[in-house]
């Protein structure tokens, strides 16, 4: 490609939006544009990129015995109403009619429909097992859309499903996609962990995240110094934390007048206890398919509550917070919250189960109560605690730390959650009728071109893997006016365009200076400059991640640069 050709708007303007490095480079790289919020366009070379990636993921998961096919983007609401996901799936479904006043939503993940399409064509054991995924177009309704690619409301997703005759093998294959999918972010020259997540309100047996370290990650991930373990906050556990002291000695349960006393702070203080033994009360408001509630979440004063969790201990749809006005409504007192004659549902952290010394509030204003023993009541106990930096690992006690992540992938144990209420059903080997068993796996496309830049990038742009760069050399003609010059560039530029090598010319009538500030924001891997050297018979080589320059004679370039692509 001739520089001079390429449609490669660059520009100097940052998106008044843009905070993060590949929002702000994807798009002054001329690699894609906003359209509306979290929609954009890919210009050719987004499209490069995204098409690279797009092909190592094919090549991965076709080697794999995976199945490449295409569905419709806008599915039936029949399907979403059927499998009991309409009314749960929120704002995000984007929801519209035809003119025949038929209703459709916009896909934003297809296991209605891929399940559709399987239904009564495979109808045997015989046909199984099956994997068929796409690469294709969805749409959520985010709330945020934000960080360019990073969250789009209209984005590339590869979305499989697996169709299985019983557990086993759609977990043996659910492995073979972990493996798979550790191929595809090797080749993409990621530095990534697989980390055990959440599942949700679903179940489902089993579900891992593919997360990209980058402190710009949306999600926490808590990985153990000394072990393999790594899981999501939302799902992570770890060893029951060990006490700071020992307990309290209360001479038994009583009323304790703490005028003012509200945080957890104050009352560890007031009380010289730590905040270990320290009752903490947190108020959500619980939203269900069809109902709201109040909802208070114990846990101890030294730990936060972690809301998915939260949320999956009570199967709500979704979690808010709550107004004082609210609280005092439901005879709650703010600051002096406890867990005793509640008129409202109440969960407590697992930690917390067989304590018996604590300091909780009492429902009544300025005071609270000690000697607090939790064995003398009825309670749910559930994991609610976020788990904290420095905190046990639950497999080999080893120290836990927090890392930021981009959730580039996940992979799910679905069972029959689908299979059942939309009857796709196969003949087992005793002709019996049996739901199939599934599992879903997913790669954000589009995500992963802002990912890959996320994790490389400098403060002048982009620096692509050879894996994905939209071309990997770029020849810059100093001055094009010299005829030496120009002639030298157009032929280096054939011999490589007949080694087979993605090459672009920068055959622009542009400064100099200008031309290498576009190869260090676009982040092409190598640059040739040819230059006023090449009267004394040398060019320049770049290398863009580390802008070392190395002279090398004109008549050496070639293998030079084929020396470093084939390395
Ligand atoms: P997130 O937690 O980031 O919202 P998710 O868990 O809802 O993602 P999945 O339903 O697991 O997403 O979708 C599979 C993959 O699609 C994700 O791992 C992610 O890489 C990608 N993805 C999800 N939402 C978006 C989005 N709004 N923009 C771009 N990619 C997305
Ligand atoms: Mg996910």
């Amino acid at each position: 490609m001739k520089f001079s050709n390429a449609f490669i708007p660059t520009t100097k303007e940052t998106p008044k939006d843009a905070v993060l490095p590949s929002h702000i480079y994807l798009i002054r790289g001329g690699f894609i544009n906003q359209v509306s919020s979290g929609i954009y366009n890919f210009l050719p070379l987004g499209k490069i990129v995204l098409d690279k990636i797009r092909n190592i993921i094919k090549e991965e998961l076709d080697s794999s015995g995976c199945q490449e096919v295409q569905l419709g983007f806008v599915t039936p609401c029949d399907m979403w109403e059927r499998s009991g996901r309409f009314g749960k799936y929120g704002k995000e479904l984007l929801r519209f009619k035809d003119r025949r006043d038929n209703c459709f939503v916009l896909g934003p993940t297809h296991e209605e429909m891929m399940v559709e399409l399987v239904k009564n064509r495979v109808t045997s054991y015989k046909q199984l097992p099956l994997n068929l995924y796409q690469i294709h177009l969805k749409f959520r309704d985010e709330a945020r859309p934000r960080f360019g690619l990073l969250r789009g409301r209209e984005f590339l997703m590869k979305d499989g499903y697996s169709f299985h005759a019983d557990e086993e093998d759609m977990k043996r294959e659910y492995q073979l996609m972990e493996d798979t999918y550790k191929k595809i972010f090797s080749k993409l020259g990621l530095d990534f962990r697989v980390v055990e997540a959440d599942v949700g309100a679903i179940g489902g047996s089993g579900s891992k995240e593919f997360m990209v370290l980058a402190d710009s990650g949306e999600d926490t991930i808590v990985v153990c110094e000394s072990c393999e373990y790594a899981a999501n906050i939302e799902a992570a556990k770890r060893k029951k934390p060990q006490p700071p002291t020992e307990a309290p000695e209360f001479s038994g349960f009583a009323k304790f007048h703490t005028p003012d006393v509200k945080s957890i702070d104050e009352l560890s203080s007031f009380f010289h206890v730590e905040p270990y033994y320290l009752l903490k009360a947190v108020a959500k408001k619980a939203i269900y398919d069809k109902s709201e509630e109040i909802v208070l979440f114990f846990l101890r004063g030294s730990d936060e509550l972690q809301e998915t969790k939260a949320q999956n201990a009570i199967g709500a749809n979704e979690l808010v917070d709550v107004s004082e006005e609210e609280l005092e409504k439901n005879g709650l007192v703010p600051g002096f919250i406890g867990p005793y004659e509640l008129k409202v549902k109440f969960v407590i952290d697992e930690d917390l189960k067989g304590e018996k010394s604590l300091i909780c509030g009492a429902n009544e204003k300025d005071y609270h109560i000690i000697g607090c023993d939790l064995t003398k009541m009825e309670a749910d106990y559930t994991d609610i605690a976020a788990v904290k930096e420095g905190d046990e690992c639950p497999l080999c006690s080893g120290k836990l730390t927090l890392k930021k992540g981009i959730e580039v992938g996940h992979i799910f144990q679905l069972g029959t959650r689908y299979s059942e209420p939309l009857e796709a059903m196969f003949l087992d080997e005793n002709g019996k009728q049996k739901p199939f068993v599934m599992g879903t796996y997913g790669i954000g496309v589009s995500r992963l071109v802002a990912a890959i830049i996320e994790q490389s990038h400098d403060d002048r742009g982009c620096i692509w893997p050879i894996s994905v760069a939209p071309y990997l050399v770029d020849i810059v003609v100093s001055n094009v006016k010299d005829e030496e010059q120009f002639e030298f560039a157009k032929t280096l530029y054939n011999n490589l365009l007949n080694k087979n090598i993605e090459v672009i010319l920068d055959d622009r009538n542009e400064r100099f200076g200008f031309k290498m500030k576009d190869f260090e924001l676009i982040g092409f891997p190598y640059a040739i400059i040819v230059g006023k050297d090449l009267k004394e018979g040398k060019v320049e080589f770049v290398d863009r991640k580390t802008l070392e320059k190395v002279v090398v004679p004109k008549e050496e370039i070639l293998d030079f640069i084929i020396n470093k692509i084939n390395r």
